[in-house]
C-alpha cells in the first residue's frame, strides 16, 4: 500500500484495501488456493467482481466449521494451505526478471520463503479440535510487522523492560509477543506463564526486572499480582498492563489498577488486545487513563480487512453499529482464509474517525468484544431448564466489588446424571466485605440472569488458583462442567494429531 498504514482518509484506504485484495485474489490466492479456486469457480466470481467493500458480500463466509476436522474429513484446513504451482509462478512478471538477475537457486529460495510452511500457531478452543494455521518465512515478517505496530500503538519505548508471562505455546498470544519485542528493539523476557515457570518464577523475574509492562492473560496476570501484593513487592516501575486470549471486564481493569496501587504503582494503564488465531495477527487499545472509555483497538488496514456483519443475517452493518467481526487477510500465505466469522461479537462497531487519543487515522474496533459462541459450546441453555449466558454472568463476578477469583462449577445433584443441575460458585474474596455480604451481592446481581448459584463456597486465594489450575491449564479454568453425563472436558488431541 502506498499510504502510510495509519494516515490515509477512509474512502482512499477502502479503495487500496479493495484494489490490494483484487491482486491478492488473482496472483496468490486463486491460483494457489484449492480451496477457494473451487469455490470461486463454482459462483463464477471473478475478483473483478469486488469493487467496493459492498461487493463483499459475493464472497462466501468462512467460518469455523469449514476447517475443524470431522471422522470423513480428517485434513479440512489442509485445502485451505496455498501451494503453489511451479507453472503458474513461473508466468509471474517478478519471477523471470529474477531469475534472469539472479539464477535459478535465488528464485527458488525466495519461493520457498514465500510459501513454504515453517511455523505453527493453533487455536485453542475448549470445546472443538484445535485448528493448525500454517506461517511461511513471508509470514513471520508480517508477525514481526504486526508485532511491531501492536508495540508501538502501546506506548513501548527502547528504554522499556517487558516481562511476556503468556503461556509457551503454539499460540498467538505468546508468538505475536516475542516477535513484537524483537521487531520493536525492546527488551522482552518471555517466561512462558506458569505453567513453564510457576508463579514464583513469574515474581521472581518481577522482583529482579522491575518491569514497566506486563503482558499475560488476564486472569493469570491478577493471579500473580495479587501474590506478588501478598508478599509485599514493590512494583514502582509498572506503567502498562497489555492482556491478550481472554476478554477484559471493566471490574478486572480496575482491579488490577488496585493491586498495581498495593505494589507501589499507581495510574498504571490496563490495556486489551484482540487477536485470533485465523488473522495470525492481533491488535492493541490505545492507551487510557483506567476508568476511561477505550478509544478502540488500531487496526492494520493495508494487511486485513475488517467488517463487521449482523450476526443473525450475515449482512454488513454501517460504521459505529455492533456486530460480529469478519476478516479477510490481505497479504497472507501458510494457511488463509476469507471472510472468516469469528463469532466475536463487538458492542461498538467499526470506526473511521481518527483516533480521539493518538489521533491515527486508522480504523478502530470500539467496544466491549465477547464471544457469541459462549453460549453454545458450553451448552448452558440446558442449565436449569433457564438459558444462560456465560459472558453476562462473567461480567458480573469480575465487576463484583470484594470478589477476587472465582469459579463455576456445574454439577448433577449427588452426581447422579439424571438428577438436578446445580450450580456452585467458587470465590476467593478480597476487601472488607464479609462472606454474608458478598453472598447477599451475588445473590442480587445474578437475579437479574434468572440464575441462583445452589452454593457459595469461599476460598484463600491460594485453593483457588489451585482449583482454577493455576500453572497446570494453558488457560485458568473460570468454568468447569463436572456434570457426569456431558460430553465436554474431553481432552483435545494434540496439535501433532490435529496434522495428521
Ligand atoms: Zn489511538
Amino acid at each position: 500500500m502506498k499510504l502510510p498504514w495509519h494516515t490515509s482518509p477512509v474512502r482512499q484506504m477502502q479503495r487500496e484495501q479493495m484494489a490490494r485484495l483484487r491482486q491478492y485474489l488473482r496472483r496468490t490466492v486463486l491460483p494457489f488456493s484449492a480451496h477457494y479456486r473451487r469455490v470461486f469457480a463454482e459462483l463464477q466470481l471473478d475478483p473483478d467482481d469486488l469493487q467496493t467493500v459492498d461487493d463483499l458480500r459475493f464472497l462466501p463466509f468462512t467460518s469455523k466449521d469449514d476447517l475443524v476436522a470431522t471422522p470423513a474429513e480428517p485434513n479440512k484446513a489442509r485445502a485451505f494451505i496455498l501451494a503453489p504451482d511451479r507453472a503458474v509462478l513461473a508466468r509471474r512478471p517478478g519471477i523471470l526478471l529474477h531469475t534472469l538477475l539472479h539464477g535459478r537457486r535465488a528464485t527458488q529460495r525466495k519461493v520457498e520463503r514465500e510459501f513454504r510452511p515453517i511455523f505453527l500457531t493453533s487455536t485453542t478452543g475448549r470445546a472443538a479440535d484445535p485448528i493448525p494455521f500454517l506461517y511461511t518465512a513471508y509470514d513471520l515478517e508480517r508477525l514481526s510487522l504486526t508485532g511491531e505496530r501492536l508495540f508501538g500503538v502501546c506506548g513501548a519505548a527502547p528504554e522499556m523492560k517487558v516481562l511476556n508471562m503468556f503461556p509457551y505455546a503454539p499460540h498467538l498470544g505468546f508468538w505475536q509477543a516475542v516477535y513484537g519485542g524483537i521487531a520493536a528493539g525492546v527488551f522482552t523476557l518471555s517466561s512462558g506463564g506458569g505453567k513453564v515457570m510457576g508463579t514464583e518464577g513469574q515474581l521472581r523475574f518481577l522482583r529482579k526486572l522491575q518491569p514497566q509492562v506486563l503482558i499475560g492473560m488476564p486472569t493469570f496476570v491478577y493471579h500473580v499480582l495479587h501474590e506478588a501484593a501478598a508478599q509485599g513487592l514493590r512494583l514502582s516501575a509498572l506503567r502498562r498492563i497489555v492482556l491478550g486470549g481472554e476478554k477484559v471486564p471493566d471490574g478486572l481493569r480496575r482491579k488490577l489498577g488496585m493491586l498495581a496501587e498495593a505494589l507501589g504503582a499507581p495510574n498504571i494503564e490496563v490495556l486489551a488486545t484482540y487477536g485470533f488465531t485465523e488473522a495470525k495477527m492481533a491488535w492493541a487499545e490505545c492507551p487510557h487513563p483506567l476508568g476511561e472509555p477505550s478509544p478502540g483497538y488500531h487496526l492494520y488496514p493495508d494487511l486485513g480487512l475488517v467488517e463487521i456483519v449482523d450476526p443473525d443475517t450475515g449482512e454488513p452493518v454501517p460504521p459505529e453499529t455492533p456486530g460480529e467481526i469478519v476478516f479477510t487477510p490481505l497479504d497472507a500465505r501458510g494457511t488463509v482464509v476469507l471472510r472468516y466469522r469469528t463469532g466475536d461479537i463487538t458492542d461498538g462497531g467499526l470506526h473511521f474517525t481518527p483516533c480521539p487519543r493518538c489521533g491515527r487515522a486508522t480504523s478502530r474496533l470500539v467496544g466491549r468484544i465477547s464471544r457469541r459462541s459462549g453460549v453454545q459450546a458450553m451448552q448452558l441453555d440446558k442449565l436449569k431448564g433457564t438459558l444462560v449466558d456465560f459472558n453476562q454472568l462473567e461480567h458480573i463476578l469480575d465487576d463484583l466489588p470484594g470478589v477476587g477469583a472465582w469459579q463455576i462449577e456445574l454439577r448433577k445433584h449427588n452426581d447422579d446424571p439424571l438428577e438436578l443441575d446445580e450450580i456452585i460458585l467458587h470465590i476467593a474474596a478480597t476487601g472488607e466485605a464479609s462472606e454474608e455480604q458478598l453472598v447477599h451481592r451475588i445473590d442480587s446481581q445474578f437475579a437479574r440472569v434468572e440464575v441462583h448459584p445452589n452454593r457459595i463456597l469461599f476460598h484463600e486465594a491460594g485453593e483457588l488458583r489451585r482449583i482454577q489450575g493455576v500453572g497446570v491449564e494453558l488457560k485458568e479454568q473460570r468454568l468447569v462442567d463436572h456434570r457426569p453425563s456431558t460430553a465436554m472436558a474431553t481432552p483435545s488431541p494434540s496439535t501433532k494429531e490435529a496434522l495428521k
